[in-house]
């Protein structure tokens, strides 16, 4: 989870007609909806505190919803799944965060071919 600090500098990369920094892009083209989407991310999870917002850090055990949902910023698709399904495909110990990811992945279609830009940008909606 970025610091303040983190948040603070991905927003003036962002201001910066998103020219990303050195340090966080190596490759130095990495597309501004990507670091608008980190941001979109720290803010809410700055702007949102409590037991909801760290949801998808949670492991599947933990979450009481029984559908579980993600949805990809690039490719515009929504991926859901019941939890149990998710338990016995990744284990009641997996963090959700990381289900989402692989969910997403599995059936992405925005592939490049580019590590950097290949997969897709989770949004979680649980809860
Ligand atoms: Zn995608």
């Amino acid at each position: 989870m970025p610091t303040r600090d983190q948040v603070e500098k991905m927003a003036s990369a962002v201001r910066t007609s998103a020219l990303p920094s050195p340090g966080l892009a190596p490759d130095g083209d990495l597309p501004s909806e990507y670091w608008q989407a980190l941001l979109e991310d720290a803010r809410a999870d700055v702007g949102r505190p409590g037991p909801g917002s760290s949801a998808r850090l949670l492991q599947l055990s933990q979450i009481p919803q029984h559908l579980l949902r993600v949805s990809c910023r690039r490719c515009a698709r929504t991926v859901e799944i019941q939890r149990v399904d998710a338990v016995r495909l990744y284990g009641s110990d997996a963090v959700w965060k990381d289900v989402g990811q692989r969910l997403l992945d599995n059936t992405c279609s925005n592939r490049t071919g580019r590590h950097e830009e290949d997969g897709c940008w989770p949004s979680y909606d649980t809860p």
